[in-house]
């Protein structure tokens, strides 16, 4: 199973910042050492082309050149560099690379992503572009030249707090579907209304979150029929985490794992995953939260090479279009 990483890009943060910037290249080192099934690979760069499937080319601009309204700025909560500026455009690089190679061979990672609080014209809580929702775009632009019925994108946001950016992003299309769990009490205490939000209460454990979870699922399946699935697999909810406020133990998230790549696999369809936030107390716990995903999901990624690729009709289309995803 591919998984892509764009952590040579290390944001310079003032000490005592909050962001736990090391856990990027930790979980890389984590993977190599504990799961070398994990084929872990260079992200390449989004380009403005491609960012411009969802911001504003204005937002665009003033992220590269450092000229970002200073309230904006506050928002996200980096300050601005150039590392800055390219760890954001790799690491929609690495969605997209990860969502093309779900396509041939069902199931991939991006090691970051998962910046879900990104809206077209601004960033916010440390989001500075929405990966999932430019490579939902570019997806649908690919598929649009083989196709005459649009590809119908489920984005399964399991992160704790909720995917207000890629709410805003998708209100009103028909052809993508917004599932976000998350804290009610959490950031953003504003919430944008998604295609199905459903709110956890503070220290919710793991059986009233996999019932929820549950029934989410239930509803996306009543609603909606998905021909690729993103997911947020934020370590967040976790109980070790000093954001999350749930109460989450490890066997409870590597459920929540199995239940969404179990679901998607049930109805073959394509997964693209993004590790999105995860703030332990003790970053080793966010860790082993992390890694348990990719246990679980290379168990998939076996049952996918097994299975050949028995992927729904559209999917074998968009199979056939750009020649660089054959490999
Ligand atoms: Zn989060």
């Amino acid at each position: 199973m591919h998984a892509y990483y764009a952590d040579r890009f290390v944001l310079p943060l003032p000490a005592g910042h909050r962001f736990p910037m090391a856990k990027y290249g930790a979980l890389r080192d984590r993977l190599r050492e504990k799961l070398p099934a994990v084929d872990i690979q260079p992200a390449p760069a989004a380009s403005d082309g491609e960012l411009a499937l969802v911001h504003t080319p204005g937002y665009i601009r003033a992220v590269a050149d450092g000229s970002l309204a200073p309230q904006i700025q506050r928002e996200i909560g980096f300050p601005w560099s150039v590392a800055m500026a390219e760890r954001a455009r790799h690491s929609v690089g690495a969605t997209i690379a990860a969502a093309h190679r779900a396509l041939t061979h069902g199931i991939a990672a991006n090691l970051a992503g998962g910046t879900h609080h990104a809206g077209r014209a601004a960033g916010s809580g440390f989001c500075v572009f929405n990966d999932v929702a430019v490579a939902a775009r570019l997806l649908q632009a690919e598929h649009a030249r083989g196709s005459r019925r649009a590809l119908r994108v489920a984005v399964i946001d399991c992160d704790v707090h909720q995917g207000n950016g890629t709410a805003a992003i998708f209100r009103g299309d028909p052809d993508v579907f917004t599932l976000s769990l998350h804290g009610e009490k959490n950031f953003p205490f504003q919430k944008e209304p998604g295609d199905l939000d459903i709110d956890l209460p503070d220290g919710c454990g793991d059986s009233d979150y996999l019932a929820a979870l549950e029934q989410a699922l239930a509803s996306l399946q009543d609603r909606f029929e998905p021909d690729f699935i993103f997911y947020l697999a934020g370590a967040d909810p976790h109980e070790g985490d000093r954001l999350g406020r749930l109460k989450l133990s490890f066997d409870g998230m590597e459920a929540r794992d199995r239940r969404v790549f179990d679901w998607a696999w049930q109805r073959r369809l394509p997964l693209a995953f993004a590790m999105a936030g995860g703030y332990g107390r003790d970053l080793a716990s966010t860790l082993q939260v992390q890694e348990n995903t990719f246990v679980v999901a290379l168990e998939y990624a076996r049952r996918w090479a097994q299975a050949g690729i028995p992927m729904p009709a559209s999917a074998r289309e968009m199979r056939k279009l750009p020649a660089d995803l054959s490999d």
